[in-house]
């Protein structure tokens, strides 16, 4: 990985000067804000502006972080990366109430998560319960309302792998799915919540505002989804 991600340590970053250093089906850059999708928040939109303006539509990562643009800058090439800000603080906000959501979800009602993704209007929970009803779903809503308004800092820790892995309920997903290193980033979410992740979160569960259970699906037996928005 050629390119330093500056949203690991500030999330807020909305502007900063980069470099061009590779150019083939996208871009690689020597550092970015963009946001490549992963773990259940897209990708982030925007521009960058060197030479003339070039429209980041899509940003992915395997090995690299690829930026996909149209058109295409050159190599060496100086350019000041702007995000969609208001896409991507939609994505921050919902990506602090789904920790939130998911950790009560799973400490006070007994489900287990097995997958999610977020998006600008709304995100949506996999999880396993075998009868869920209305009034679950009221209480989840009114606890994790409670919880939010309670204005819990947000941080960003380094964990060892073993010490994060013996913090109960810091394991949401297969382990096996985790990055394969000694040293794991960390959110802790106040008291309610703290798990290996790589995605970007507000500072304070203040700016999340509240959430809305409006829907849940059934998928299977014991399978369920549930589908929540946020508004102040
Ligand atoms: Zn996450």
């Amino acid at each position: 990985m050629r390119t330093v991600q500056l949203y690991l340590q500030d999330s807020y970053l909305r502007e900063v000067e980069a470099e061009v250093v590779e150019v083939g089906e996208g871009v690689i850059l020597d550092r970015t804000i963009f946001y490549a999708a992963s773990g259940g928040q897209p990708g982030d939109t925007g521009k960058m502006v060197g030479s003339r303006t070039y429209d980041v539509k899509e940003v992915t990562k395997r090995d690299e972080i690829v930026h996909v643009s149209d058109p295409l800058p050159q190599v060496g090439e100086k350019v000041r990366l702007e995000i969609d800000w208001e896409r991507r603080y939609r994505h921050m906000r919902m990506h602090t109430a789904i920790h939130v959501v998911s950790s009560i979800a799973m400490k006070e009602f007994g489900a287990s998560i097995t997958g999610n993704q977020i998006n600008e209007e709304y995100s949506r929970i996999d999880f396993n319960f075998k009868d869920w009803n209305a009034q679950i779903s009221t209480s989840l809503q009114g606890r994790v309302n409670q919880e939010l308004r309670r204005n819990q800092d947000v941080s960003v820790l380094t964990m060892r792998r073993e010490e994060i892995l013996k913090v109960e309920g810091a394991l949401k997903v297969d382990e096996r799915l985790l990055p394969n290193l000694e040293v794991l980033r960390v959110v802790k979410i106040g008291d309610i919540d703290m798990q290996p992740d790589g995605g970007t979160h507000v500072r304070n569960t203040s700016e999340v505002g509240e959430i809305e259970i409006y829907k849940i699906e059934n998928k299977g037996k014991n399978n369920k989804r549930m589908y929540f928005s946020i508004h102040r």
